[in-house]
């Protein structure tokens, strides 16, 4: 991972994503950041890790790209 400057990483969860990935904002919050966890494989996201989180079908949910968006 590349940018190592903006504190410390949050502790999250990463597994490799499945055909029933669905991303979604968990109502908490890592860092500092919203939380997005996938139901499909149980990884975690926030904005800044340097990967986008896709669904199963490739989409970007609406809520992760608006937080792209607003980073
Ligand atoms: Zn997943």
């Amino acid at each position: 991972m590349g940018r190592m400057s903006s504190g410390p990483p949050p502790d999250l969860a990463v597994h490799p994503c499945q055909t029933l990935c669905a991303w979604s904002g968990t109502g908490e919050r890592r860092a500092g950041k919203r939380l997005f966890a996938c139901s499909g494989c149980g990884s975690e996201w926030v904005v800044g890790q340097g990967w986008t989180p896709a669904d199963a079908d490739g989409t970007v949910a609406a809520e992760v790209r608006a937080e792209l968006d607003g980073q």
